[in-house]
């Protein structure tokens, strides 16, 4: 029987654990799989540890508990999983069953009958989003489409599935920002992409405000291209020659009389100048931010507890 390692991050989800469990012993119970429950609470303020450690104390099934001593994020509660994943296949699931585990086993089989497939990943065929947000989604991924050599799939996110080769390939990306959509990609291998619909959240709220979307966008960016460094030599040169111009007009300007109009025009330039070297700054910053954290080397995450069961022996570490 082939072992299938589900990596499920769960940050304040105490309803949702427990019937994402029932629901994927469900949707397995007549399948080939041997299951393994990778949940990783990333420092939920709620509930989610003792429904854990309920699920863990009474149901017989192979669990792997990873406990964070914060709240450290999504992409290194999926870090932590895959470290501690052991099954022939991996996937990253949610815990709120938006994304169902019916499709896991969709992407199982498709991987049983493909030996040449590596990786299957789920797209979205529809957001359920608002139009704005779509619309910026959009954005985003043809912007950086555009930007970096690793293709971005519109609508496709952590939620796939893959042989330990992938898996072992992931972990070796040791980076202390991660955006888990782009390493994916990076590591390459065979992938198929596969339809799925998103389904309605269980219980509790998403994570996700327009903010921290935006910073996450951003994130996703400077970790995988450094075309916006080059940003600045162009706007450089732009305001070299928009600042010429200026001056010619001012100087025209003062020649004729019109000496108040031609400070108004000076003073514009200034702020437009002094706008873009903050732009450039900003940007030079976003960068050196991340080579700062990288430097000092801090560990991806810090576990407090980790259960381990597996259906034959029971042991606690
Ligand atoms: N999550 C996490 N740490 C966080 C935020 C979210 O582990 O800091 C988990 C969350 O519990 C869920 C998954 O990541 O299982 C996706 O989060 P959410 O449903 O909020 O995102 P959305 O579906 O709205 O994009
Ligand atoms: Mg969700």
């Amino acid at each position: 029987m082939k072992k299938i390692s589900l990596v499920i991050p769960s940050y304040n989800e105490e309803l949702n654990v427990t019937r994402f469990f029932e629901e994927t012993e469900k949707a397995f119970s007549d399948s080939k799989y041997n299951i393994e429950y990778v949940f990783v609470n990333d420092g939920s303020k709620d509930g989610t540890l003792n429904s854990l450690k309920k699920l863990y104390n009474e149901k017989n099934a192979n669990f792997r508990i990873v406990s964070f001593s914060r709240n450290f994020g999504k992409e290194a509660a999926i870090y932590a999983g895959l470290s501690n994943a052991t099954g022939e296949y991996t996937a990253v699931i949610d815990a709120d069953l938006q994304q169902r585990p019916e499709v896991v086993l969709q992407m199982a089989q498709i991987l049983d009958s493909k030996p040449e497939l590596d990786c299957v990943a789920a797209f979205q065929e529809q957001r359920k989003e608002s139009k704005l947000l779509v619309w910026f989604k959009n954005r985003f991924y043809s912007l950086i489409n555009r930007m970096t050599s690793v293709p971005f799939v519109s609508g496709a996110s952590d939620f796939r599935l893959f042989r330990e080769n992938v898996r072992e390939a992931i972990l070796s990306v040791g980076e202390y920002h991660r955006f888990s959509k782009g390493i994916f990609s990076w590591v390459g291998f065979e992938t198929e992409f596969i339809p799925y619909e998103v389904m309605e959240r269980e219980s509790g709220s998403s994570k996700w405000s327009f903010i921290k979307l935006f910073k996450y966008a951003i994130e996703g960016i400077t970790a995988f291209t450094t075309k916006p460094l080059h940003l600045a030599t162009v706007l450089g040169s732009l305001c070299i020659c928009g600042g010429s111009i200026y001056y010619i007009v001012a100087l025209i300007l003062a020649l004729c009389g019109n000496g108040w109009c031609a400070m108004g025009l000076i003073a514009a330039s200034i702020f437009f100048v002094g706008g873009m070297i903050m732009l450039c700054m900003g940007i030079l910053g976003e960068y050196l931010s991340k080579i700062y954290m990288q430097a000092k080397n801090r560990p991806i995450y810090l576990a407090k507890h980790v259960l381990v069961k597996d259906k034959t022996d029971t042991d606690l570490k």
